[in-house]
């Protein structure tokens, strides 16, 4: 160290100088006492090992008072700023598992709102004045809507699934197809979902092909369960073989076992009507005879992240009454979204319209066409320099574990940039105060109409001014 660096150190202010100025600044007050004192300290300290090691190979002088409180403001400016942020999806994949599945339909933003915002009847009976269950109040709106006897709601399809195979198979075996022993995302395994579940996985068939002899011939006095897995993240093709849900059905029958048919995606309306791919629904597979059904509420069905298990009654009961149903449960914000969004689907026309999942997925090619061109005439009309915008063509994805292999004709809006690279530009969109996520293709960035809202064309437009009209 030399005599430079000692005077710096020696000139380094002090904690106490540091707070008072910021208490005097009116900084103080954003932050707890210990907490304030706690960032000077580190960031006197961290100015401190920069002076003693320089930094980036050139030595570091002390700051000034100011200079420091400047920096501890900052930091206490980011601390209140919020780290989960809503963001543009321009991915073109409708349910992407990591900017948050399904977004929300209005109706059921204003539930989400005023119940979590207020006292409500979450778990009291207004009739009778006494207490009640929470799970009634969209037990009926379910059973309506799919034909299923009961209903319950859990946090999420993978507790569904979780708590159904413990409460009607543990200890037993459970039978299942080797072609549907899935990996969902994340730690989601089918076998290991069994086990923590304190059921023994019986496996038939093969990668490939399995047959209901299959089946049967596993079926022994050690069964509890035979399950059908929606194989929602991938297809096999070619020598494929696959029992019929039907045919399950009347095995268990025979058997005398419950059928449980985890769905994943649940979807409620028939989505070939559409000209997407035909999945069958929530309904079809109720009216089938499954006696469990699971899926997600934030897949195909559009609302917010839950669990619903529907089926036959008395099963239904044993599900409601396992211990582990409390600590999977369903909390109220998630069930007043649950509900908004449900009732959308007492008319279908309405659940296209506002759930946007639904409205992705089943609009035309022209309709998504018209919001790419309206979104070109906007960015064109922006006045911006150093950036080239056309349409073009190409395909959409569902995403988020539905309607896998299935591609989707869409219209994309796409910008080239002239003095910046498109991975620097995609990485500029990421960076705005609305971040826009959009998809890389050689030297162009592409925005997917079939994700992007009308609504959120402001975003775009002025996120993109803000990057080329200050870039020149
Ligand atoms: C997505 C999925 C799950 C898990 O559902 P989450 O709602 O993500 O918990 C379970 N099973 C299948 C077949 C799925 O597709």
């Amino acid at each position: 160290m030399d005599d430079r660096q000692r005077l710096w150190l020696q000139q380094l202010p002090k904690i106490d100088e540091l707070m008072l100025l910021l208490e005097g600044q009116g900084v103080a007050d954003r932050v707890p006492k210990p907490l304030l004192k706690e960032l000077c300290r580190a960031t006197v300290e961290k100015r401190r090992q920069g002076i003693i090691a320089g930094s980036g190979g050139k030595e570091e002088p002390a700051p000034s008072l100011t200079g420091l409180a400047g920096e501890i403001t900052r930091q206490i400016d980011r601390l209140h700023t919020r780290r989960l942020r809503r963001v543009v999806n321009a991915t073109g994949v409708i349910l992407h598992t990591n900017l948050g599945r399904a977004p929300l339909s209005p109706a059921a933003r204003e539930c989400l709102l005023e119940i979590g915002c207020g006292y409500s009847n979450l778990e009291f009976d207004l009739v009778r004045g006494t207490r009640g269950l929470r799970y009634d109040h969209i037990e009926e709106l379910l059973r309506l809507l799919t034909g299923a006897e009961d209903a319950l709601v859990v946090n999420n399809n993978a507790a569904a699934v979780l708590l159904a195979l413990n409460s009607l198979a543990q200890g037993g075996e459970a039978v299942v197809s080797r072609g549907e022993l899935i990996e969902i995302g994340g730690e989601f395994r089918i076998p290991e979902v069994m086990e923590k579940g304190g059921v023994r996985l019986r496996e038939v068939g093969t990668t490939n092909r399995t047959r209901l002899r299959d089946y049967r011939e596993a079926v022994n006095p050690e069964t509890r369960l035979l399950m059908k897995i929606h194989t929602s993240n991938f297809k096999i093709v070619g020598f494929t073989e696959e029992v019929p849900l039907r045919d399950l059905v009347a095995l268990g029958r025979e058997c005398d076992l419950p059928v449980l048919n985890d769905l994943g995606s649940g979807c409620l309306i028939d989505l070939d009507r559409y000209g997407r791919q035909r999945e069958p629904t929530v309904e079809e597979v109720v009216a089938a005879g499954t006696d469990v059904v699971t899926f997600s509420g934030d897949k195909l069905l559009g609302g917010p992240q839950a669990g619903i298990i529907l089926g036959k009654k008395t099963l239904l009961e044993r599900i409601k009454r396992n211990p582990l149903n409390r600590a999977l449960r369903i909390d109220k914000l998630t069930l007043a979204a649950l509900e908004g969004t449900l009732i959308a689907y007492l008319n279908p026309r309405q659940a296209r319209s506002d759930l946007r999942v639904l409205k992705a997925l089943t609009e035309t090619r022209d309709e998504v066409r018209v919001r790419g061109k309206k979104l070109l005439r906007k960015l064109r009309a922006a006045g911006m320099k150093g950036v080239d915008f056309s349409l073009r063509e190409g395909t959409a994805a569902a995403g988020g574990g539905s309607l896998p292999g299935q591609e989707i004709p869409t219209s994309l809006v796409s910008l080239t940039p002239r003095s910046l690279s498109s991975s620097r530009l995609e990485e500029r969109l990421r960076g705005l105060k609305i971040p826009i996520i959009a998809r890389i293709d050689g030297d162009e960035i592409l925005l997917d109409m079939r994700t992007v809202a009308e609504e959120e064309f402001v975003f775009i437009v002025n996120g993109l001014r803000s990057i080329f009209l200050q870039d020149g």
